[in-house]
């Protein structure tokens, strides 16, 4: 590829809008650009990336049993209804309809049209195990999309889907999948560890989640540090299910007039860092005594999102209804543990961030209250204190304690048992001539966050610096004022010809800049290997060769040039 031909799109500037490393970088080099919140074009060099990791993902599913197919983004909604998705899914779920009035959604995973395909194609266990995977666009209409691709709202996902006659093979598949996904990783140059995971909406039992580490990574993994134990945080607190019931019920007797903040509230209850409860202010009830209408809020980040939206739209119209009308509606909503009388405006978390703004400036009945936002006014430890886990405490797993680290979830495997081939009728005939529902499993790799995740791991302050199985390019190819010296042009065209021979992929250089430019550009996009062909060196035949890696200068005799960088 000849720069003048290609659109190399880099920037100095450092992106105003861009909060984590892996997203300035992005746009700095020219891998993409937002067209509008969580939606992105992807230009040639971050294309070339995102190709690199499908085929290193494609290749090892493929080794580990699984077969391509492609399923439609937009789906429609009948399906959703049969496995009950299409009630209880959150505002995540893009719901469309068509010309003729027939409901539809963008699909953010792919569980009931691979269901429904299996059920039509698969009449008997003799054509089971099977398990099919595709590389496709996702549609979730996250509630903060942010760090650029690393959360869109479109992103590309490699889903598997395998199904089974008996859990126990569904076991096996299980193992193998795991396996597979950690020689992906292995070969995509990342630092990753796999976690025991929560099984959240998608259903199921047995999961496992991905994590590259990272210290921008949105979610907390809980490791050992006295064995191979790794768990995401809520997985490590849901261990802790006594004593979270005991702390449910200390909740609703909850009435105090001198508690202040959450942390007061869980250490008059002795309620161990609050067991993961959030509360919401809902409105400012009576000047008099400071009462307040709060939710309180159970359970993991993904579910509270969720309710988060709903509860924004119950909130809302709420905010100068009477207590009555408040307490019918918050009661009613899932999760809830019921509305409880707060002696004055307390917190918010990130959970429920969305509400945090109406909290801290409700104007309730002509009054000012002024809540606290927890993110914004609490110091970080005190977020910490919200989790019944914390660095130090000793392991889940009865070895060592616990150390906690940020990770980036970019895969997420299921044993979803039989989900949603019960609630759709999935069966085959068995070995007796009988009809049985099958069994499934499910494996997600988020293809386009694993791009921004390896960026997070692997940068320096001039830019990025490629893993070889990820580099848009293997090669940069700079000749020094080529359009001046015609020795120059001539040895930098044999090369580019003959490294391309050679199935290298090079970016030939031969834009008419200022050598420094190019040295920045190419430092920028993170290309492995730079190659600097000048006046100098040609007359002993050599060029200069240097790696993104370490930086330093070699020569090299232009013909070793090929073999050195393949
Ligand atoms: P998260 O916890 O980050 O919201 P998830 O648990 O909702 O992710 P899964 O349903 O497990 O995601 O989907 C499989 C994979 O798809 C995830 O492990 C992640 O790598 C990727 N993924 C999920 N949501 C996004 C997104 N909004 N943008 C990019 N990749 C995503
Ligand atoms: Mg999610
Ligand atoms: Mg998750
Ligand atoms: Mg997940």
């Amino acid at each position: 590829m000849r720069t003048t031909q290609y659109l190399l799109s880099t920037t100095k500037e450092k992106p105003a809008d861009a909060e984590v490393i892996s997203h300035q970088l992005m746009l700095r080099a020219g891998m993409i650009r937002k067209v509008a919140a969580g939606l992105y074009n992807w230009l040639p060099s971050g294309l070339r990336v995102l190709r690199k990791v499908e085929q290193v993902v494609r290749e090892e599913m493929s080794r580990a049993g699984a077969v391509e197919i492609l399923m439609p983004v937009v789906q429609p909604s009948d399906l959703w209804e049969e496995s009950g998705r299409w009630e209880d899914y959150g505002p995540e779920l893009c719901r469309l309809r068509d010309r003729h009035n027939r409901q539809f959604l963008l699909g953010p995973t792919h569980e009931e049209v691979v269901t429904a395909l299996v059920r039509n194609e698969v009449a008997s266990y003799k054509q089971l195990p099977l398990n099919l995977f595709q590389i496709q666009t996702k549609f979730r209409d996250e509630i903060r999309p942010r760090f650029g691709v690393m959360r869109g709202r479109e992103f590309t996902m490699k889903d598997a889907y395998s199904f089974h006659l008996t859990d126990e093979c569904l076991a096996q598949t299980y193992q193998v999948m795991f396996d597979a996904y950690c020689r992906i990783f292995e070969r995509l140059g990342l630092n990753y560890r796999p976690v025991i995971a929560d099984t959240g909406s998608i259903g199921g039992s047995t999961s496992h989640e991905f994590h590259v580490l990272a210290d921008s990574g949105e979610d907390d993994i809980a490791f050992s540090d006295g064995s191979d134990y790794a768990a995401n945080v809520e997985m490590a607190e849901a261990i802790c299910t006594e004593q979270r019931a005991e702390a449910t019920e200390a909740m609703s007797e909850f009435d105090t007039p001198d508690a202040k903040t959450i942390a007061d509230l869980t250490e008059q209850f002795g309620i161990p860092a609050a067991q993961g409860i959030k509360t919401l202010i809902v409105k400012a009830s009576d000047d008099s005594d400071h009462e307040l209408i709060a939710l309180l809020v159970r359970g993991d980040h993904e579910l509270n999102e969720i309710k988060a939206e709903k509860l924004a739209d119950v909130a809302a119209p709420l905010q100068f209804a009477s207590d009555e009308e408040i307490k019918a509606a918050v009661g009613a909503l899932p999760g809830s543990l019921g509305p409880v009388k707060l002696p004055m405006p307390i917190v918010a978390d990130s959970a429920v961030a969305i509400m945090a703004d109406f909290v801290a400036g409700a104007n309730v009945d002509g009054k000012h209250y002024k809540g606290i936002n927890w993110e914004r006014d609490l110091p970080a430890p005190q977020v910490a204190d919200l989790r019944n886990v914390q660095a130090g405490d000793p392991s889940p797993c009865g070895n060592g304690k616990l150390d906690i680290k940020r990770g980036i979830e970019v895969g997420h495997i299921f044993q979803l048992g039989d989900k949603y081939s019960k609630a759709m009728n999935a069966g085959v005939l068995g070995e007796t001539g009988k009809h049985q529902t099958m069994t499934m499993g499910c494996y997600g790799i988020g293809v386009s966050r694993i791009v921004a995740a390896a960026i997070e791991q692997n940068h320096d302050d001039r830019g990025i610096i490629w893993p070889d199985a990820l580099a848009p390019f293997q090669v940069v190819l700079i000749p020094m004022n080529m359009h001046k010296s015609h020795r120059v042009k001539e040895v930098a065209e044999k090369l580019y010809a003959e490294l391309t021979a050679a199935g290298i992929e090079v970016l030939f250089d031969d834009r008419k800049e200022r050598p420094g430019v190019m040295f920045k550009d190419m430092e920028l996009i993170g290309i492995p290997h730079t190659i600097v062909i000048g006046e100098r060196g040609l007359d002993q035949q050599v060029v200069e060769y240097k790696h993104r890696r370490d930086g330093e200068k070699h020569e090299i005799a232009i013909d070793q040039m090929v073999a050195h960088v393949q």
